[in-house]
């Protein structure tokens, strides 16, 4: 999934070093955390409803397992990347550390398209990714979960299949499961709900209340819709949308300046986070270009949906009113943006900070698991509140102590505890 000429794993590579020679990392821990530990790339075969065999290319990569067990998402995209892999794994290396929990960082992928995939395909697909990892895979050394495009469901059948080959009932192994099913209550949520505990914080640094508020957003999948449902329940008022429209072949932002009603649209959604134009037109809300989001005269942007979307051709359209932009997608803003950002001191939340929720509660799932023993829904939410709250107020603590930009300072921390983890078990 790289866009123009962006390529993530580079840009992973180059936050990595900034940070490293901020902490005078020593070489050998440097060459060690640039890079992955590990990386499988493998083909899976399928036979399709219509009796031909397709095959489906596949990836696993583990960053770094110093502080714990490989942890990160599967995703399903067409235009899937080992270097775009490469790159979220490193960033769930920082995520898990910078939220402090016992995990260490991986991800991985299959070049496919949902949208035009059957169920009994889909499936198969999952069960001939596990097939072909199974032995690198499992609850104590590499975690999957669920990411773009793939769901609970998903989750199950590679479960299923992983039991399968292992012969036994290996629960931890994988998490975003079905709730009944080893799930954890409140997973779906999660990421979305923490990306408003931390901008709740945030807000309240600033001196701003989210009841005065205002929210543009990008994307209107699991992430976006659960943002939006709590940023709203607290008060907060979003006025635009942006979203791929499959049909189309591109993107359009929905507008509605007194406020989008979040249960209308999804009314009017798909699964995969699709708003459907025509309705959306007919219940009054104006239809613009997909980019047209990033423009809104709102104190909060909220990229939810790919990388790469905030970048040196477009950073300069972003309003004067903008406060904070929490990124709730992997990588939305280039270096270069970055930059800009930092010069107009817009207060940016960092992805790996700001969407930590997602692994956070798939941490407490694989708790959960292993004590055999599911929590209610509040008392999964209320720790998850906890969690996002300590790590946003460490990362902003040591931002002001040491006048350093807010995804800097998160990066400080997250990547000195690897280093630290990597030097006490003696690997360099
Ligand atoms: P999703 O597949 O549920 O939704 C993606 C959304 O992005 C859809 O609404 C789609 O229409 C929209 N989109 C795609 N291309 C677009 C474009 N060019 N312009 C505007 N909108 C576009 O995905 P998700 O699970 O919500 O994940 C979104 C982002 O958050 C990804 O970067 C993902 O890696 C990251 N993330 C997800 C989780 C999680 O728990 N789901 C956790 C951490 C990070």
């Amino acid at each position: 999934m790289e866009v123009g000429s962006y390529n993530p794993y580079n840009v992973a590579q180059s936050q990595f070093d900034k940070i490293a020679a901020i902490l005078e990392l020593d070489e050998g821990v440097r060459e060690l955390l640039r890079q992955p530990m590990r990386e499988y790339q493998f083909t899976i075969p399928v036979r399709m409803d219509d009796g031909k065999v397709k095959v489906f290319k596949g990836f696993r990569v583990q960053h770094n397992d110093a502080r714990g067990p490989a942890k990160g998402g599967i995703r399903f995209h067409p235009l899937e990347t080992i270097d775009t892999v490469r790159a979220l794994a490193m960033w769930m290396t920082w995520k898990c550390s910078v939220v402090n929990i016992p995990l260490g960082g991986g991800k991985g992928g299959v070049i496919c398209d949902p949208h035009h995939l059957s169920v009994r395909e889909q499936e198969q697909i999952c069960r001939g990714w596990v097939r072909q990892i199974a032995k690198n895979v499992g609850p104590f050394t590499d975690v999957p979960a669920p990411d773009v495009m793939t769901n609970g469901q998903h989750m199950l059948w590679m479960l299923d299949e992983y039991e399968t080959i292992h012969s036994g009932r290996y629960p931890g192994f994988i998490t975003g499961k079905p709730v009944g099913m080893g799930g954890s209550l409140g997973r779906t949520e999660a990421t979305g709900f923490g990306v408003v505990y931390v901008l709740r914080e945030a807000l309240k640094e600033l001196g701003l209340s989210i009841a005065n508020s205002t929210a543009s957003v990008q994307g209107f999948g699991n992430v976006a819709q659960h943002a939006i449902q709590l940023f709203i329940q607290l008060g907060g008022t979003v006025v635009a949308i942006s979203c791929w429209d499959q049909a189309d072949k591109t993107s359009y932002t929905y507008r509605k300046k007194d406020g989008i009603s979040l249960d209308e649209l999804r009314s009017i959604s798909d699964k995969f986070g699709g708003i459907d134009k025509n309705r959306a037109r007919d219940l009054g809300y104006e239809m613009l270009p997909g980019e047209k989001w990033l423009e809104q005269e709102v104190e909060i942007l909220l990229p939810a949906a790919l990388e790469n979307q905030i970048n040196r051709e477009n950073v300069k359209k972003i309003a004067a009113s903008v406060k904070v932009i929490a990124e709730g997608a992997n990588g939305p803003t280039t270096p270069d943006a970055d930059e800009v950002i930092k010069q107009r001191k817009i207060f940016i939340l960092p992805d790996f900070l700001t969407n930590a929720g997602g692994v956070t509660c798939s941490y407490f799932e694989q708790v959960q698991c292993n004590a055999n023993y599911f929590w209610e829904e509040d008392e999964v939410v209320a720790r998850l509140d906890t969690k996002m709250t300590s790590a946003f107020t460490s990362v902003s603590e040591l931002a002001r102590k040491q006048n350093l930009y807010m995804r800097d300072a998160a990066y400080v921390i997250a990547i000195s505890r690897v280093a630290q983890a990597v030097k006490q078990r003696g690997w360099a």
